[in-house]
């Protein structure tokens, strides 16, 4: 073997040794959250300029993040995965993005969910078998979504993944909880339900 073969078999090695070591998902990126608000700080004016929530002033956490997206086709009434045939020419079709946790944990379930309100809970009405958003009564998605939950300590001033020690006394602590879409990919719990 060729000193020159050698070499590119071993730099070939090495890119998939660098590849297959690192964890982090393609196109994530580090979201900030505020658990007041239960809501991620995105777009113009949603931080302050200490990069405190806008709208409660409180710091946010910082969330592995990805973008989902969903395409809401008015000709066809329904959301779909990727704007349809028709699109580039009747433009029946409109982009919602939200942002969906990578790396969620254990506790993962599934929920309806609407693209445009971002939220899980407006679902009443079901038509058709599916439930529909409560405030657009357009039909919910099937999603991946799982429940979370931070303390804001009133003493500390600070976000907590549980309750304070000195809680119990003080009553300083504050649970904030909800639930947050989680990103399909990668897909662990795919072989339990399509
Ligand atoms: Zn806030
Ligand atoms: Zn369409
Ligand atoms: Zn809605
Ligand atoms: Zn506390």
């Amino acid at each position: 073997m060729s000193k020159r073969l050698l070499f590119i078999l071993l730099t070939g090695l090495l890119l998939l040794l660098a590849a297959s070591s690192s964890s982090k998902p393609a196109g994530s990126f580090e979201a900030l959250f505020c658990p007041q608000c239960w809501d991620y700080l995105w777009g113009a004016g949603s931080v302050d300029l200490k990069g405190n929530c806008a709208a409660c002033g409180k710091y946010p956490v910082a969330l592995e993040g990805q973008t989902a997206m969903w395409w809401w086709c008015s000709s066809q009434e329904r959301w779909l995965e990727a704007p349809c045939d028709q699109s580039a020419v009747r433009h029946c079709c409109a982009g919602e993005e939200s942002i969906a946790l990578v790396s969620p944990g254990a506790d993962v379930f599934w929920a309806w969910y609407c693209p445009v309100h971002r939220t899980f809970d407006g679902v009443t009405l079901p038509v058709l078998g599916i439930p529909i958003c409560g405030t657009c009564a357009r039909p919910a998605v099937k999603v991946q979504a799982t429940r979370r939950a931070w303390y804001w300590c009133e003493s500390e001033g600070v976000w907590n993944p549980s309750a304070c020690p000195l809680d119990p006394v003080r009553k300083c602590c504050a649970k904030h909880q909800g639930i947050l879409l989680v990103s399909p990919q990668p897909r662990p719990w795919a072989t339990s339900e399509k």
